[in-house]
């Protein structure tokens, strides 16, 4: 690294963004990217430290959404007494997230630029039709959660652009939704494979997946169907691979043994 840039000011952190581009990585929590750069797989020449800028902050509501600042914590979202009660999803990925130090450091903005298929943010940002706001000097952007991502690691982000906020419906309860992730065990670890999901009034099932294709998958459902045409279902959209924490048919079989407990029986 060659420049360190610290910035409480968000013009300041979008004319750098425009300047240095993608030489320059921006550092939230710096849960992913600190241990990236200790392990030496990373060496940008800028870093631009951003958690100190109040406007990326805070959960507010407006009409029948929340506006949730990138910089809000993990732990943020998971104690927002509204996030907990009507975007219930997103409440239990939050709690999912590594130890109580990771949920206190690491940011809703950090993990959709990780981009990674496991991030456990991702698969309740998809499923809620979730919206991206992204901002560079030249203007603003409002992207779907389920357009952001386009491979693991890769997102639709310019190179000036950064992740301003992310606004998310309301009316998902702890009744009509929720949230479920398989790790190696319960506190610090790296999801499996992930899943949540939503009961509609109109008898339409919302089940995205995380951990099993490049980027999360999102599929809609009616109530009804066979246990075989819904695992059919299920099956045609995922892509898993073997990796260190599981192999291919082991995330395909438990993912679509877990997809279908909920479609059957309303939840986990
Ligand atoms: C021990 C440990 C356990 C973990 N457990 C989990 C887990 O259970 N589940 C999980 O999903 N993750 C887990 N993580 C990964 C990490 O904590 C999360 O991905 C976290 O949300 C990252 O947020 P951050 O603010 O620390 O991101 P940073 O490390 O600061 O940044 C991550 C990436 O996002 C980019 N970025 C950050 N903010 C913005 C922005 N506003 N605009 C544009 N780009 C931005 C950065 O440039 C970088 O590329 C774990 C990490 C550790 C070290």
């Amino acid at each position: 690294m060659k420049i360190a840039i610290r910035t409480d000011n968000l013009d300041d952190l979008l004319k750098a963004k425009a300047k240095y581009g993608d030489k320059a990585l921006i550092l939230a929590g710096g849960t992913d990217v600190n241990v990236k750069r200790n392990r030496g797989l990373i060496g940008p020449e800028v870093i631009i430290s951003i958690s100190g800028i109040t406007d990326m902050k805070g959960i507010v509501p407006e009409k029948g959404k929340l506006v949730i600042g990138s910089l809000s914590t993990h732990s943020d979202i998971e104690n927002d007494a509204a996030v907990k009660r009507r975007a219930f999803p997103l409440h239990m990925s939050c709690a999912a997230i590594g130890s109580p130090q990771i949920r206190n450091t690491g940011t809703l903005g950090g993990n959709i630029g990780t981009a990674s298929p496991a991030g456990d943010t991702l698969p309740s940002l998809v499923l809620l039709d979730s919206i991206i706001n992204v901002m560079s000097i030249r203007g603003t952007r409002k992207i779907k959660a389920a357009k952001f991502f386009t491979g693991p690691g890769k997102t639709v982000l310019e190179k000036d652009e950064i992740i301003y906020s992310v606004e998310v419906p309301l009316g998902y309860t702890s009744s009509n939704s929720g949230f479920f992730k398989l790790g190696m065990r319960d506190a610090l670890a790296i999801s499996v494979l992930s899943v949540a999901w939503y009961f509609d009034k109109n008898g339409t099932v919302g089940l995205s997946f995380g951990g099993v294709s490049p980027v999360v998958k999102r599929i809609l459902v009616k109530q009804g169907l066979s246990e075989t045409a819904f695992r059919k279902k299920v099956s045609g959209i995922i892509s898993p691979i073997d990796d260190i924490r599981a192999g291919a048919g082991f995330r395909r079989g438990v993912v679509t043994d877990i997809a279908f407990k909920v479609y059957r029986d309303g939840g986990i």
